[in-house]
């Protein structure tokens, strides 16, 4: 038994899922935020006229704890995937031969749908079940004026059911590794656009059909109700939940 435990840990995919997807996670986030946040920070004269809100940016205020969120968060999480990697491993993301690009692309394009359906609705349980919304979802809720480093400010168990959420595509497609990697790269590119503050019509995301920018989540933010959805604002048009500036749910 203790032989079959030792050997499961010595697999190659130990570092290419749970530590590589990780730190690629991780990284991504910090190096698509840093931009964005540097923005925030010096809030510029001539940036201001596309703030999704008129109040001043708060990230000076949060930083600090962001920061240490992000660091303490996914320690916790990546910690938690590597104790249940005994099941974890047996998901069916593997890393054989490389898929072609069609692969990656309508797999991609399925997980950001599905991401978003699931997420519409982790997210809006969150705000109906007073438990969670008290212990667990009020963290992200701190920011009301969010930045794009404030995409990664959570209590660690949202990051838990969010990373979750992000896996079930891949799972249910035994996707390969590396199609994986591409899509928390993007995924991570939401999380941070959603946040940004800023609405500029040259954000190639803007060009996407459905996707309202930065405006969407940060009405969310603002008015702590409605807009439930991560990306596609459909969500919240079919089900009822849709807020819209200066018109509340
Ligand atoms: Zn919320
Ligand atoms: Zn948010």
């Amino acid at each position: 038994m203790l032989d079959q435990l030792l050997s499961w840990y010595q697999e190659p995919m130990l570092l290419k899922f749970p530590v590589y997807t990780m730190l690629l996670s991780v990284g991504a986030f910090l190096l698509l935020a840093l931009p964005w946040t540097l923005l925030a920070w010096f809030d510029p004269p001539w940036a201001r006229p596309y703030k999704a809100q008129d109040k001043p940016f708060e990230v000076r205020r949060y930083i600090g704890k962001n920061l240490r969120l992000i660091a303490g968060n996914s320690t916790l999480v990546l910690l938690i995937f590597l104790a249940a990697w005994p099941v974890v491993r047996l998901f069916g993301i593997h890393d054989g031969p490389r898929p072609p690009w069609y692969e990656f692309v309508w797999q991609i394009t399925l997980f950001f749908i599905l991401d978003d359906f699931l997420y519409y609705w982790m997210h809006r349980k969150m705000h109906e079940n007073k438990w969670l919304l008290k212990n667990v979802h009020s963290v992200h809720h701190q920011v009301r004026n969010p930045s794009a480093i404030a995409g990664n400010y959570f209590h660690w168990i949202e990051l838990l059911f969010t990373a979750g959420l992000v896996l079930v595509g891949p799972i249910l497609l035994s996707s390969h590794i590396e199609v994986v990697y591409v899509w928390l790269f993007l995924r991570q590119w939401q999380a941070v656009d959603g946040h940004t503050g800023y609405q500029f019509r040259w954000n190639p995301l803007s060009w996407l059909p459905f996707y309202h920018g930065a405006k969407f989540h940060d009405l969310h933010h603002e008015t702590y109700k409605g807009n439930y959805a991560g990306f596609f604002p459909i969500w919240d048009r079919v089900f009822g939940t849709e807020t819209r500036p200066g018109r509340n749910v």
